[in-house]
């Protein structure tokens, strides 16, 4: 594991061009140069100087981040912004008693056994689930064999599964064999823990998963998505993107008009233009700002609520103006997010908030 003081170089590379301010989310809302890249690389740098002490108030600073990623994918310095975070953040974590509570509830017998037990629950509660595989479409051309999609439904389709229950509702009309196994979260929220031993775990262990041939890995969540390219595996794909590939017609009888948000970690949308020309009487309205943060980020928004809320009522705005029935997104904490943006707003009553996958659901017919 690479300590801080590997990354000197790196934090070395920043040349306070200052351009990540124009697009760090928290910097826009709060004008505080510690929010930022910038300011975070100039304490940092201190602390390996020992001008300064990686104490709780620079660990404030670490947290006052949404872990986006705007910033690196602007930086012209081509820093690895994210990770040096992470890597201070555990090095001012593991030192301290309160650090490691939260490093033992996130351990595989706590955190993994919540998971377990909310998702054992609630496949109680719902026995009418769909099967594990999803039969192969009859109208498969017969050379053809059924795609195999590994799907990795990420800890809130283990615990309420809506967007597993969506996505399986469309795959149906798929010549598609999805396969379940039994990972572990991704391990992002461990990354913004600073619990990185934690986080190379449920690496190592899902990766450990991964022991037979599969054409894809399915995520109908953009944070789960990068997380995973972030192991290192290429055959990573999520739900809007595999539509988009592999076209069907989706007939909505009375006409539905959308708007999408783009989560922070999602690559790109290039596949909404080619979901909407499958989608016959929906319209879409691109919202201003389509692609600004909601603010959530899960620990963010408890640590830093004002600031959160404050990010996310501008969103809420931007999405009223809309006037959509729908707002989409391929994220759960976004649609956390969303939500606490319309509430901080005053907004109780609001566009729905849905998964896209959740979205083509709904349609009449899907051919
Ligand atoms: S954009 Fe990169 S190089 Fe420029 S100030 Fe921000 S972190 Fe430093
Ligand atoms: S990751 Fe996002 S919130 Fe954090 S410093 Fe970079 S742009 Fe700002």
């Amino acid at each position: 594991m690479k300590t801080l003081k590997d990354y000197a170089e790196d934090i070395n590379k920043c040349s306070k061009c200052g351009l990540c301010q124009s697009v760090c989310p928290v910097y826009k809302e709060t004008g505080n140069d510690c929010a930022v890249s910038r300011g975070k690389f100039v304490m940092l740098d201190g602390v390996l100087k020992g001008d300064l002490k990686l104490d709780k108030t620079i660990n404030k600073y670490l947290d006052l981040c949404l872990k986006c990623g705007k910033c690196k994918e602007f930086c012209p310095s081509d820093i690895d912004v994210c990770r040096i975070f992470e890597t201070a953040k555990y090095e001012y974590v593991k030192k301290t008693f309160w650090g490691k509570i939260v490093w033992m509830l996130e351990s595989k017998y706590i955190f993994g056994c919540i998971i377990k037990v909310l998702g054992r629950v609630q496949k109680l509660l719902n026995n009418s689930r769909n099967s594990n595989k999803i039969a192969a479409c009859s109208k498969a051309l017969p050379a053809q064999r059924p795609l195999k999609l590994i799907y990795f439904k990420g800890c809130v389709n283990n615990v309420y599964p809506k967007v597993e229950n969506a996505l399986k509702k469309v795959l149906s009309n798929y010549d598609v064999e999805l396969i379940e196994k039994d990972f572990e979260c991704c391990g992002l929220p461990f990354l913004s823990s600073g619990n990185i031993e934690r986080f190379e775990q449920v690496k190592e262990y899902n990766l450990s998963l991964l022991d037979e041939t599969y054409d894809y890995i399915l995520t109908d969540c953009a944070s789960c998505e990068d997380t995973l390219r972030d192991y290192g595996l290429h055959k990573v794909i999520n739900i809007a993107d595999f539509i988009a590939q592999n076209p069907k017609k989706f007939i909505f009888k009375k006409p539905v008009k959308i708007t999408f948000h783009k989560p922070c970690h999602l690559k790109d949308i290039n596949f909404l233009s080619q979901i909407l020309k499958m989608c016959e009487n929906a319209e879409y309205i691109e919202m201003d700002g389509f692609d600004d943060c909601c603010g959530f980020a899960g620990e963010f928004a408890l640590k830093n609520n004002e600031i959160s809320r404050a990010i996310g009522k501008k969103k809420a705005r931007n999405i009223l103006k809309t006037d959509a029935d729908y707002v989409l997104s391929l994220c759960p904490s976004c649609t956390l997010g969303l939500h606490q943006g319309f509430i901080a707003n005053g907004n109780f009553k609001h566009p729905k908030i849905k998964n896209l996958i959740e979205f083509l659901a709904l349609a009449d017919e899907i051919n």
